[in-house]
């Protein structure tokens, strides 16, 4: 058996994980869910002297603002869209016909205007460019949204469906920028306080097809983005569980967002993928949680 479906069958075996007959798409036992929410609460206490503005959207996006964004350009392969039928009777008769027989009945099902969001932080940016120009202080904001990617894949940390937890900056290159310096060192503190082994190192986003190679050592080469890596099912590659992203005046320019000055914002979010530092959690400190170091279960509010 390789390393990656035993760590996922543990965690199944434990209860800790259901099974949905789809790679990636899990249930959440009690105790996996009372972990989430002590690293959200140690989320909101790295960040409260910041006092971002809370907001939050259901985990599904305006298809135009999806459209916009450049998602399908870099990665297609990831993208999930809800469609829906929209059919006559007659046509319900039909996709009737063709579930009883064990057919395809997905061929008439229409695109919706929702696209199931890709990065909690994707719904943000034509809100917030919506609002008008940012005050001198520009813009700090805390989301958290189920997010989708079709990555199907037995390593437990890649999932198809699972929340990010960011905070995301908006204002001058300076104050973005100090803000993901700020979070790296947070987000070190953050996992030290856990008992977890970590590095920090520039990431590989999996760009789509040639152009993607492309992006993918542009993005290297210009530091964009950071990833913290714990060793979760793999030890010789470990798994990125938070991420902090320079998107340059991306976003600005795109929607339209502008600093007090009317020139373009930049734009950073730092990611926390809540499942994967669960998994984390439980593959370094054992599936008791009651068994855990005291100072992890202190850091997490469980004591
Ligand atoms: P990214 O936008 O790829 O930087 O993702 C932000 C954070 O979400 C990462 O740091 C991970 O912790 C988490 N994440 C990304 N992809 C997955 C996945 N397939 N399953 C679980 N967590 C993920
Ligand atoms: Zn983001």
């Amino acid at each position: 058996m390789d390393a990656q479906v035993s760590l996922l069958d543990q965690l199944l075996g434990a209860g800790l994980l259901f099974d949905t007959g789809v790679d990636g798409l899990y249930g959440r036992a009690g105790v996996f869910e009372d972990v989430v929410a002590g690293i959200e609460r140690m989320v909101i206490a790295f960040g409260r002297e910041d006092q971002a503005e809370v907001l939050r959207f259901p985990p599904g996006m305006n298809r135009a603002h999806f459209e916009a964004s450049g998602y399908m350009k870099s990665f297609p392969h990831l993208a999930g869209t809800v469609h829906c039928f929209c059919g006559d009777e007659a046509a319900h008769g039909q996709l009737l016909g063709e579930l009883a027989k064990g057919e395809d009945w997905t061929h008439g099902q229409k695109a919706s205007d929702i696209v199931i969001t890709p990065a909690a932080c994707y719904p943000l940016y034509p809100l917030v460019a919506k609002r008008g120009r940012l005050k001198p202080q520009g813009g700090l904001f805390d989301l958290c949204s189920y997010c989708f990617r079709h990555e199907p894949s037995t390593d437990p940390a890649r999932m198809q469906m699972f929340r990010m937890r960011e905070y995301v900056r908006v204002g001058s290159p300076e104050q973005v920028m100090a803000f993901r310096q700020d979070w790296i060192e947070r987000g070190k503190a953050f996992v030290t306080a856990l008992e977890l082994p970590h590095e920090v190192d520039l990431a590989n986003d999996p760009f789509f097809g040639r152009g993607g190679r492309l992006a993918s050592s542009s993005q290297r080469e210009q530091g964009l983005k950071f990833e913290l890596l714990i060793p979760v099912n793999s030890v010789v590659k470990p798994t990125a569980c938070l991420s902090f992203n320079y998107h340059q005046d991306h976003f600005g320019e795109l929607w339209g967002i502008e600093q007090h000055d009317g020139t373009k914002a930049h734009t950073a979010c730092v990611g926390f993928g809540l499942e994967r530092i669960t998994l984390a959690l439980f593959r370094h400190h054992g599936f008791d949680v009651k068994a855990w170091p005291a100072g992890v279960r202190t850091a997490l509010g469980l004591a």
